[in-house]
């Protein structure tokens, strides 16, 4: 089966906002075995958009359309959907029920437009939405079935995974499962190679990298008649990447990220934490606060962007700076021994680096960064030197300096070693 993405709104054609949802429904409909060919963008224009519907539905055996379910006139999704369906639209209850309860929970009133949102074609499946006012809609048609999903992501989202996959799931008699081993320190190119050959000899499950910043993820994939199945597929594969990976893989779970394996380490060790940042002016702290639960171990950071800052706050010699430069090995160490004196800390983290585009020369050129890591009074600096604009540096660094964070974690209490892949 192969299915298409539409997604409607005018703030897409004019980029005022990123499609996300078109990323998100493709990585979906790929994870389910669906082939996805086309995906269109369109205005909310009815004319435009019974056009783009009745093309993709001649040619796909799947429609989601996403966007445009809202209350206001411009929102024209369903309304056109159904008038190229030839189906009549009437009053939903339950979902102008739900819509009365949406609201009576958050303590206001609905507006008459809201009402909009509780009509449906005749004949569509309903689809509940337990995070805001617009149902979903599937419209099983011969030529293809229409799946008509709210523009949100924080709706979409969950609406896709409770009740799209469970239908797309049952459309295809097949399930598709799979398992994303999580990997830092270990370069794109090298993790790509470490795996070429299963690459190569890859039928099912399949396997494929991904590049993220500063981490590799490998996805492996299998299709079975039932999940059990497929997971008794994906097992030894799993394996055999933990075998070539070791400790670089920092976790298999969906839900993990580098940040939270990063605090589950400090939380089951119970470490405190803190941060000196240059470069990365606070994004490292922010990482590390995205993640719930941090208030354990993490009590402050500071952001030391000037040479004074770095002396002030965090004792950094005036000779060290003046010596080999605020940019250097010598003086991410000093910041991080002076944060973790500073907070009372069990690990500190510090990054100086030169983010660019100025500042850079032909000795300390830009993208290059230096993060320490203390643990314990144990201190251990890497040299680093990132490529691409000064975000991607930045972003760069703070991702580095949480698979350091873990690298020397671990070692600390394990005596695990890295090294020879970094
Ligand atoms: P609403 O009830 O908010 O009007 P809707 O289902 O009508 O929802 P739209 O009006 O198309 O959806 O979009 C509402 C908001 O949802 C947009 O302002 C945008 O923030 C987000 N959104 C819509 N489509 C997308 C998309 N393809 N990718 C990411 N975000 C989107
Ligand atoms: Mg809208």
């Amino acid at each position: 089966m192969n299915a298409e993405l539409i997604c409607v709104g005018t703030e897409l054609l004019l980029g005022s906002i990123v499609n996300t949802n078109a990323a998100y429904l493709a990585e979906k409909c790929a994870g389910l075995g669906l082939s996805c060919y086309y995906q269109t963008v369109v205005g909310d224009n009815e004319e435009r958009l019974a056009q783009v519907l009745k093309t993709a539905m001649e040619r796909s055996d799947v429609v989601i359309l996403s966007g445009g379910l809202g209350p206001t006139e411009d929102d024209l999704t369903k309304e056109t959907a159904a008038k190229v369906c030839g189906r009549q639209m009437y009053l939903h209850e339950p979902s102008k029920k739900a819509i009365e309860d949406f609201f009576a929970g958050r303590g206001m009133e609905p507006t008459n437009n809201n009402w909009k949102q509780a009509m449906a074609p005749e004949g569509a499946l309903i689809l509940e939405n337990h995070n805001g006012t617009a149902p979903g809609i599937i419209m099983e048609e011969e030529a293809a079935k229409l799946i008509l999903l709210p523009g949100p992501p924080n709706e979409i989202c969950p609406m896709f995974e409770e009740s799209v996959i469970p239908y797309l799931s049952a459309l295809t008699s097949q399930v598709i499962c799979s398992q994303t081993v999580k990997i830092c320190g270990v370069g794109e190119s090298s993790a790509e190679t470490m795996v070429k050959d299963l690459i190569d000899g890859q039928t099912n499950p399949t396997i494929a990298t991904y590049a993220k910043t500063g981490e590799v993820h490998i996805r492996v994939t299998a299709n079975a008649g039932d999940r059990k199945t497929a997971g008794k597929l994906i097992k030894p594969m799993v394996k055999e990447l933990k075998a070539r990976f070791g400790n670089h893989i920092y976790s298999t779970e969906e839900d993990t990220t580098l940040e939270k394996s990063v605090v589950d380490l400090l939380l089951a060790n119970k470490l405190t934490v803190t941060c000196a940042e240059s470069c990365t002016g606070g994004l490292l702290s922010g990482r590390l606060v995205n993640v719930p639960g941090i208030s354990e171990v993490y009590k402050a950071g500071v952001i030391t962007y000037s040479n004074k800052a770095k002396r002030r706050l965090l004792g950094v010699k005036k000779g060290t700076l003046h010596k080999y430069g605020a940019v250097s090995e010598k003086t991410a160490e000093e910041m991080a021994k002076g944060a973790a004196l500073l907070h009372k800390a069990d690990v500190a983290a510090a990054v100086t680096g030169i983010a660019g585009p100025d500042g850079g020369t032909e000795e300390k050129p830009v993208g290059l960064v230096y993060i320490a890591c203390y643990v314990k009074g144990k201190v251990t600096v890497k040299q680093y030197q990132f490529s691409g604009n000064r975000g991607k540096v930045r972003e760069s660094a703070v991702s580095a300096a949480l698979a350091l964070m873990r690298s020397c974690i671990l070692e600390y209490y394990s005596k695990v070693t890295f090294g020879k892949k970094e």
